[in-house]
Protein backbone atom coordinates (compact mmCIF):
# COMPACT_ATOMS: atom_id res chain seq x y z
CA UNK A 1 0.00 0.00 0.00
CA UNK A 2 1.08 3.09 -1.33
CA UNK A 3 1.78 6.45 1.53
CA UNK A 4 -0.49 8.00 -0.73
CA UNK A 5 -3.65 6.14 -0.06
CA UNK A 6 -2.89 6.70 3.75
CA UNK A 7 -4.96 9.52 5.51
CA UNK A 8 -3.14 11.01 8.03
CA UNK A 9 -4.26 11.33 11.90
CA UNK A 10 -7.22 9.71 11.56
CA UNK A 11 -8.36 9.72 15.28
CA UNK A 12 -10.14 6.69 16.25
CA UNK A 13 -10.94 8.06 20.07
CA UNK A 14 -12.08 11.30 18.75
CA UNK A 15 -14.49 9.73 15.65
CA UNK A 16 -15.74 7.77 18.61
CA UNK A 17 -16.93 10.57 20.88
CA UNK A 18 -18.17 12.43 17.66
CA UNK A 19 -20.27 9.54 16.99
CA UNK A 20 -22.02 9.47 20.75
CA UNK A 21 -22.99 13.01 20.00
CA UNK A 22 -24.55 12.29 17.04
CA UNK A 23 -26.56 9.59 18.07
CA UNK A 24 -27.83 11.75 20.87
CA UNK A 25 -28.35 14.70 18.50
CA UNK A 26 -30.46 11.74 16.38
CA UNK A 27 -32.48 10.72 19.71
CA UNK A 28 -33.80 14.21 19.72
CA UNK A 29 -34.76 14.35 16.41
CA UNK A 30 -36.88 11.57 16.78
CA UNK A 31 -38.05 12.50 19.94
CA UNK A 32 -39.83 15.34 18.31
CA UNK A 33 -40.89 13.38 15.36
CA UNK A 34 -38.51 13.70 12.75
CA UNK A 35 -37.17 10.67 10.83
CA UNK A 36 -33.66 12.20 9.32
CA UNK A 37 -31.29 14.09 10.20
CA UNK A 38 -32.24 17.22 11.44
CA UNK A 39 -30.80 20.38 9.99
CA UNK A 40 -29.89 23.68 11.03
CA UNK A 41 -32.00 25.50 7.73
CA UNK A 42 -34.66 22.73 8.43
CA UNK A 43 -34.52 22.68 4.45
CA UNK A 44 -33.60 19.65 4.25
CA UNK A 45 -33.49 16.72 5.98
CA UNK A 46 -31.51 13.63 4.82
CA UNK A 47 -33.45 10.56 4.65
CA UNK A 48 -32.74 7.60 7.10
CA UNK A 49 -31.87 5.35 3.81
CA UNK A 50 -29.83 6.60 0.92
CA UNK A 51 -31.43 6.27 -2.81
CA UNK A 52 -28.82 4.52 -5.05
CA UNK A 53 -28.56 2.43 -7.89
CA UNK A 54 -26.24 -1.01 -6.18
CA UNK A 55 -23.08 -1.03 -8.39
CA UNK A 56 -23.19 3.01 -9.61
CA UNK A 57 -19.78 4.65 -10.41
CA UNK A 58 -17.91 6.30 -7.64
CA UNK A 59 -17.50 9.76 -7.45
CA UNK A 60 -15.14 11.74 -10.12
CA UNK A 61 -11.62 12.02 -8.01
CA UNK A 62 -10.29 15.04 -8.56
CA UNK A 63 -6.85 16.51 -7.56
CA UNK A 64 -6.54 18.41 -3.92
CA UNK A 65 -4.68 21.36 -5.22
CA UNK A 66 -1.87 22.76 -3.57
CA UNK A 67 -4.16 24.40 -0.66
CA UNK A 68 -4.49 21.03 1.23
CA UNK A 69 -3.51 20.97 4.61
CA UNK A 70 -3.05 17.69 6.86
CA UNK A 71 -4.01 17.52 10.46
CA UNK A 72 -7.00 19.62 10.00
CA UNK A 73 -9.06 19.76 13.47
CA UNK A 74 -12.72 17.94 13.99
CA UNK A 75 -14.91 20.92 13.07
CA UNK A 76 -18.54 20.78 11.90
CA UNK A 77 -19.07 24.58 11.83
CA UNK A 78 -16.53 26.18 10.09
CA UNK A 79 -18.19 29.38 9.49
CA UNK A 80 -16.80 32.51 11.77
CA UNK A 81 -19.11 34.57 13.52
CA UNK A 82 -18.34 37.62 11.82
CA UNK A 83 -18.49 36.64 8.61
CA UNK A 84 -20.38 38.27 6.29
CA UNK A 85 -20.61 35.71 3.57
CA UNK A 86 -23.56 33.49 3.10
CA UNK A 87 -23.86 30.70 5.32
CA UNK A 88 -23.92 26.90 3.84
CA UNK A 89 -25.28 23.44 5.39
CA UNK A 90 -23.56 21.08 3.04
CA UNK A 91 -24.92 17.26 4.32
CA UNK A 92 -24.93 13.82 2.47
CA UNK A 93 -24.46 10.61 3.07
CA UNK A 94 -20.90 8.36 2.04
CA UNK A 95 -21.86 5.39 0.46
CA UNK A 96 -20.05 2.25 -1.40
CA UNK A 97 -20.84 1.21 -4.77
CA UNK A 98 -22.81 -1.14 -3.50
CA UNK A 99 -25.23 1.81 -1.79
CA UNK A 100 -23.97 0.71 1.61
CA UNK A 101 -23.79 3.60 3.91
CA UNK A 102 -20.38 3.99 5.16
CA UNK A 103 -20.00 5.17 9.00
CA UNK A 104 -17.22 6.96 10.70
CA UNK A 105 -15.90 7.98 7.25
CA UNK A 106 -14.01 10.99 7.53
CA UNK A 107 -15.12 13.86 4.97
CA UNK A 108 -12.09 16.33 5.38
CA UNK A 109 -13.33 20.05 3.64
CA UNK A 110 -11.11 22.51 2.74
CA UNK A 111 -12.28 26.00 0.74
CA UNK A 112 -11.63 29.70 0.09
CA UNK A 113 -12.59 31.96 2.50
CA UNK A 114 -14.55 34.96 1.66
CA UNK A 115 -12.15 37.30 0.00
CA UNK A 116 -11.42 34.20 -2.13
CA UNK A 117 -8.21 33.23 0.00
CA UNK A 118 -7.28 29.72 1.33
CA UNK A 119 -5.35 29.73 4.98
CA UNK A 120 -2.17 28.42 4.41
CA UNK A 121 -0.88 28.98 8.32
CA UNK A 122 -3.72 27.92 10.16
CA UNK A 123 -7.24 26.32 9.93
CA UNK A 124 -9.66 28.92 8.96
CA UNK A 125 -12.49 27.06 6.36
CA UNK A 126 -10.71 23.50 7.21
CA UNK A 127 -12.24 20.89 9.26
CA UNK A 128 -13.42 17.76 9.32
CA UNK A 129 -16.42 15.84 10.67
CA UNK A 130 -17.31 11.87 10.80
CA UNK A 131 -20.51 10.21 9.38
CA UNK A 132 -22.44 9.06 12.11
CA UNK A 133 -24.51 5.34 12.18
CA UNK A 134 -25.96 6.10 9.42
CA UNK A 135 -23.62 6.87 6.88
CA UNK A 136 -24.36 10.78 7.21
CA UNK A 137 -22.30 13.74 7.40
CA UNK A 138 -23.14 17.58 8.26
CA UNK A 139 -20.99 20.33 7.56
CA UNK A 140 -21.86 24.00 8.31
CA UNK A 141 -19.23 26.48 6.49
CA UNK A 142 -19.45 29.60 3.84
CA UNK A 143 -20.09 30.08 0.74
CA UNK A 144 -16.23 30.58 -0.58
CA UNK A 145 -15.63 33.73 -2.72
CA UNK A 146 -13.65 32.97 -6.41
CA UNK A 147 -10.24 33.09 -6.47
CA UNK A 148 -8.72 33.90 -9.97
CA UNK A 149 -8.78 30.89 -12.22
CA UNK A 150 -11.32 28.65 -10.78
CA UNK A 151 -15.12 28.52 -10.93
CA UNK A 152 -16.53 28.21 -7.07
CA UNK A 153 -15.89 25.35 -5.34
CA UNK A 154 -14.92 23.20 -2.55
CA UNK A 155 -12.34 20.40 -1.60
CA UNK A 156 -13.06 17.50 -0.04
CA UNK A 157 -11.13 14.00 0.85
CA UNK A 158 -12.95 10.87 2.41
CA UNK A 159 -11.68 8.37 4.37
CA UNK A 160 -12.35 5.56 6.07
CA UNK A 161 -10.22 3.01 8.85
CA UNK A 162 -7.04 5.13 8.09
CA UNK A 163 -7.25 5.10 4.48
CA UNK A 164 -7.81 7.94 2.17
CA UNK A 165 -10.86 6.67 -0.21
CA UNK A 166 -11.23 9.79 -2.17
CA UNK A 167 -9.65 13.25 -3.03
CA UNK A 168 -12.36 15.68 -5.03
CA UNK A 169 -13.98 18.73 -5.34
CA UNK A 170 -17.46 19.97 -5.30
CA UNK A 171 -19.51 22.47 -7.43
CA UNK A 172 -22.25 24.81 -7.35
CA UNK A 173 -25.14 24.79 -10.10
CA UNK A 174 -25.52 27.88 -11.62
CA UNK A 175 -22.02 29.80 -11.80
CA UNK A 176 -21.09 31.59 -14.89
CA UNK A 177 -17.39 30.26 -14.39
CA UNK A 178 -18.32 26.28 -14.09
CA UNK A 179 -18.17 26.34 -18.02
CA UNK A 180 -14.85 27.98 -18.34
CA UNK A 181 -13.42 25.88 -15.63
CA UNK A 182 -11.56 22.86 -17.19
CA UNK A 183 -11.38 20.89 -13.95
CA UNK A 184 -15.25 21.42 -13.55
CA UNK A 185 -17.30 18.29 -13.38
CA UNK A 186 -21.36 18.39 -13.93
CA UNK A 187 -21.48 14.67 -12.19
CA UNK A 188 -19.84 16.45 -8.92
CA UNK A 189 -22.82 19.36 -8.62
CA UNK A 190 -24.20 20.00 -5.33
CA UNK A 191 -27.88 20.00 -5.07
CA UNK A 192 -28.67 23.28 -3.53
CA UNK A 193 -31.62 24.99 -2.38
CA UNK A 194 -32.86 28.21 -0.26
CA UNK A 195 -35.56 28.90 1.74
CA UNK A 196 -35.88 32.38 3.35
CA UNK A 197 -32.96 33.30 5.85
CA UNK A 198 -31.52 29.94 6.71
CA UNK A 199 -28.32 28.56 5.15
CA UNK A 200 -27.54 27.45 1.49
CA UNK A 201 -28.73 23.69 1.89
CA UNK A 202 -26.04 21.65 -0.39
CA UNK A 203 -26.12 18.25 -1.03
CA UNK A 204 -23.78 15.62 -2.13
CA UNK A 205 -23.13 11.90 -1.54
CA UNK A 206 -19.91 10.70 -1.90
CA UNK A 207 -19.91 7.22 -3.26
CA UNK A 208 -16.76 5.57 -2.71
CA UNK A 209 -14.89 2.68 -4.21
CA UNK A 210 -13.65 -0.37 -1.57
CA UNK A 211 -12.11 -3.38 -2.60
CA UNK A 212 -14.56 -5.73 -1.08
CA UNK A 213 -18.06 -3.96 -1.05
FE1 LIG B 1 -9.36 25.40 -4.69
Amino acid sequence: MSDDTKFPMVRPFEAAQRLRMTRRGLLAAAAVGSVGFATASGAQELPLTPQCDDGGPATTQQTGGPFYRALSPDKDDMAEPGSKAERVELTGFVLTRGCNPLARAVVDLWHADENGAYDEKGFRYRGRVYTDEKGRYRIRTIRPALYPGRTRHYHAKVAAGGQLLLTTQLYFPGEAGNARDGLFRKELLMRVSKSGDAALAARFDFVVALASR
